[in-house]
């Protein structure tokens, strides 16, 4: 039985994980990967005490390093289920099922997919939604990126150093990134955009070959043979799998209230997926402590100890 199990390791369930594992409290993150988004993007120049451009795979390596030093453990496991088991936590994934007093809810928002036929079957078989992270996997090889929105923009102009053509579909007649991005882009002698086309399939048997797509104004349909697709439509809440355990709001995403519960005694959630306002490293980061703090208040309290916190470096 762990004190707590927190759900995900981006910047919210990291730095949770690194205040309650400094209570002493035993704290196991199941996480699908290391950072979230923050591993995603190219550089963070906004993290407090983080000077000049640093690349997001860094931040989030030393979260982790500052995790384990406090005696955190952490597993790469999806989590599926959490159930209620008299006043504690089953936590279920395809690989274990661990108890918990506590949990942290910290999955963050997931990269939007374009549901449409051989995506799923070829993700990670051509079809990708992290230029910064699989880009390298491509070099050499000629590439698509989905999607009209400076992410996909970013993807596209990365892509054109390492690639030698980069289609993008921007899926409309109009890219929505910043004017000198947008700019920048169509500047680029290796990036064909290709206007208002919507993306149907995704072709190929153990291995993307192809993308086939539907002119949004005349239907014409046509394929472009590619060996790999970039998909940078946006992020959402992929809260599904937890919509009948804890409270959402409209657009999906857990309500908690200022002192991070959901309406679960015992369920705490924080950053991303949470109905608080700010999607940012430092804000996560900082939710992801408070939550920390909450749970460890709470453990206190249904041991029978005063639920008051003294600060966390251990003044009085
Ligand atoms: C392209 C891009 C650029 C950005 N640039 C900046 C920037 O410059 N500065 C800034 O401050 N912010 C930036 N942001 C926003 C910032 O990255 C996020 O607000 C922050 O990283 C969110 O952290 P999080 O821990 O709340 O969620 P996430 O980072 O989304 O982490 C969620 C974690 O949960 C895991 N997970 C998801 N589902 C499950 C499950 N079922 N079981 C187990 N694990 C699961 C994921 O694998 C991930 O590890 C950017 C975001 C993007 C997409």
């Amino acid at each position: 039985m762990w004190d707590v199990i927190i759900v995900g390791a981006g910047a919210a369930g990291m730095s949770a994980g690194m205040y309650t594992s400094r209570r002493a409290l035993s704290t196991l993150i199941l996480s699908t990967d290391l950072g979230g988004q923050a591993a995603m993007t190219d550089w963070i120049e906004n993290y407090p005490g983080v000077v000049g451009k640093t690349h997001g795979v860094a931040i989030m390596g030393n979260f982790r390093k500052q995790y384990e030093e406090f005696g955190g453990k952490m597993r790469f496991e999806e989590v599926k289920k959490i159930e209620k088991a008299g006043d504690d936590f089953n936590v279920i994934t395809p690989q274990s099922e661990e108890q918990a007093r506590a949990v942290i809810l910290a999955f963050g928002l997931s990269p939007c997919e374009l549901k449409v036929p051989g995506e799923e079957r070829l993700k990670g078989k051509g079809v990708t939604y992290c230029a910064t992270c699989d880009g390298p996997l491509y070099n050499g090889k000629v590439v698509g990126v989905v999607g009209s929105i400076s992410e996909a923009l970013d993807a596209a102009e990365y892509l054109s150093k390492i690639c030698p053509k980069v289609y993008l579909f921007p899926q409309r007649d109009k890219l929505l990134g910043s004017a000198v991005l947008n700019e920048k882009v169509k500047g680029i002698a290796n990036i064909e955009i290709v206007w208002n086309k919507k993306i149907t399939e995704v072709a190929g048997e153990d291995k993307a070959k192809s993308v086939k797509w539907a002119d949004i104004a005349t239907n014409e349909v046509g394929e472009t043979p590619l060996e790999g697709l970039f998909v940078e439509i946006g992020y959402i809440a992929k809260t599904d799998w937890v919509k009948d355990f804890v409270e959402l709001d409209a657009k999906r995403q857990i309500k908690v209230d200022k002192e991070n519960r959901t309406n679960v005694p015992g369920v705490y959630a924080a950053g991303d997926i949470t109905d608080v306002d700010y999607k940012q490293v430092v804000v996560s980061a900082g939710e992801g402590a408070k939550a920390a703090l909450e749970v460890y208040k709470y453990l206190q309290v249904k041991a029978g100890k005063p639920g008051v916190l003294t600060p966390d470096w251990g003044g009085v």
